[in-house]
């Protein structure tokens, strides 16, 4: 049970329970062909010290940058000895990197890669950038780069904006004006997705503070920078990412509303959904409900009136949309019913829904669907945020509490609202408590009719047992005191009943 809810712990707060970590470790860097040249610079790249006839000048095998023998020393690598530089070669030692959890101390002990934060060279730094990308797996190390070594962030965000540049080519100037200023396109795709990894790892936590700091860091615009990746000249796998770490940074309200000020976040999110790639589905679902529930205004917005080709009237947003949730994975599905449960607290987008078939299809799935792990949370919670935002609507929820209300899917509801193992208890609960204020008479004939049974179990079992969800039982008995002692189809009399069955 603690792991489960732990899990919609994460769920509440983040949206959905999918994955925030990229848990693989990226690719080394391509290694650079060219050496860099003898009279390039008349120093050690790390330690500085002069060439001279004694301190020769060495090629490191893998950068081809010019070192000094004590720093670009023999080392053997796929049983091949070569000479490497100390950055390469920790870089190679390490390169499998994937603990669940790493200690970075040994990082910031190191100062030959301390010398590579000070140094202009971007294919190091793209190397520097993935060593903490495959590293932080938890707060602790999170924590660890935060403190110690908070002017990273600083170059990840410049290397992000650089390697944007060369690839819209938008920028004719050569990246680093120093030495090794070669810098391709190509070179520029696995930096970019390193720093991207990183950003991405950096925020996975159910901390918010790691994302306040990115965000709240005047040396960089985070948000804008990412936005730059969306860039359409940028490749699609680039742009996942750039999505990915929204996601992570939307937690918050204050980046929410950042993120959806830009006029092209519609736009992204639907060119994304449509392309339909699992991961990158559920990240874009989930920072649209993220996004859904900070920012009221950007509601209207998801319902456009033309926001992709075929698309003509408003209504049909919802209409393409849940044609393709077939295809989608459980918890994507479960984040659209989400946000089209917050979209329906608008009234102007409530009218646009409801002129599809969308709330018919919505109960035939809370009658069917058998997960409750995830689908039938996302739908249970669709339906609340419904009948929560129609409450003050009469003629609306009259309507949709009768629809609603039926007993294939009253019995579901009941039966959810004392599955002590699942979350969706809370969502039913809030349910039948929300039909209750907004359509009593409606809701009472219900229960005390054909789902008599199912829902005297479910008050009873709330509000007499040891539940473990406390705000399922806060809703049960909000409930029963409405029921009050007008209560001609005896709830309570068969709730006392019970429970003196019970003490018996
Ligand atoms: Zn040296
Ligand atoms: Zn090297």
């Amino acid at each position: 049970i603690e792991a489960s809810v732990e899990k919609i712990q994460n769920r509440l707060k983040t949206g959905i329970d999918a994955s925030l970590c990229m848990s693989y470790p990226q690719p080394i860097l391509v290694e650079r062909p060219d050496w860099m040249g003898d009279n390039e610079t008349n120093t050690c790249v790390i330690c500085n010290s002069s060439f001279t006839m004694l301190n020769r000048r060495h090629h490191c095998r893998r950068c081809g940058r010019v070192l000094c023998g004590k720093c670009c020393q023999k080392e053997t690598f796929n049983d091949i000895q070569d000479r490497y530089c100390m950055v390469c070669a920790y870089v190679l030692e390490n390169s499998a990197l994937n603990l669940p959890a790493y200690d970075l101390t040994k990082y910031f002990e190191n100062t030959t890669l301390l010398t590579v934060i000070n140094n202009t060279d971007f294919l190091m730094y793209g190397e520097l950038i993935r060593l903490f990308q495959n590293s932080l797996k938890d707060d602790a190390a999170r924590k660890q780069l935060q403190n110690q070594w908070p002017q990273l962030f600083i170059k990840v965000f410049a290397l992000i904006n650089k390697c944007v540049d060369k690839l819209v080519a938008k920028s004719k100037e050569s990246f680093f004006t120093k030495s090794r200023a070669e810098f391709t396109a190509q070179e520029a795709i696995p930096c970019l997705q390193n720093c991207l990894g990183l950003v991405i790892n950096f925020t996975a936590s159910k901390d918010e503070s790691f994302a306040n700091f990115l965000t709240s860091h005047k040396e960089f615009d985070c948000i804008g920078s990412i936005y730059k990746v969306m860039d359409d000249e940028i490749d699609m796998q680039r742009r996942e990412l750039g999505i990915w770490a929204l996601r992570n940074l939307s937690t918050t309200a204050k980046n929410a509303k950042r993120i959806s000020s830009f006029p092209t976040f519609v736009k992204i999110v639907f060119q994304t959904l449509l392309v339909n790639v699992t991961q990158s589905v559920e990240n874009t679902l989930g920072l649209t409900y993220n996004v859904a529930r900070q920012n009221e205004q950007i509601l209207t917005q998801l319902l456009p009136i033309s926001p992709i080709p075929n698309v003509a009237r408003r209504a049909e947003f919802v209409t393409v949309f849940i044609a393709k949730t077939a295809e989608w994975s459980k918890v994507a599905q479960a984040q659209f019913f989400m946000i089209v449960g917050k979209l329906c607290m608008n009234k102007e987008c409530r009218d646009a829904v409801a002129q599809t078939n969308f709330f018919s299809q919505l109960l035939e799935k809370i009658t069917t669907e058998t997960n409750t792990d995830s689908v039938l949370y996302g739908l249970l919670n669709c339906l609340g945020s419904i009948v929560e935002a129609v409450k003050e609507d009469q003629d609306f929820s009259a309507k949709f509490v009768k629809m609603a209300s039926n007993p294939g899917v009253m019995n579901v509801v009941c039966r959810q609202m004392i599955n002590a193992k699942s979350y969706c208890s809370v969502e039913a609960a809030k349910i039948v408590c929300a039909m209750f204020e907004a359509q009593k008479d409606i809701i009472y004939k219900v229960v005390t009719g054909k789902c008599k049974e199912a829902f005297v179990e479910a008050m009873f079992t709330l509000v007499h047992t040891d539940f473990i969800w406390e705000d399922a039982k806060k809703y049960a008995t909000e409930v029963m005191g409405m029921i009050g002692k007008k209560d001609e189809g005896g709830i309570y009399k068969d709730v006392k009943r019970k429970v003196k069955e019970m003490q018996e």
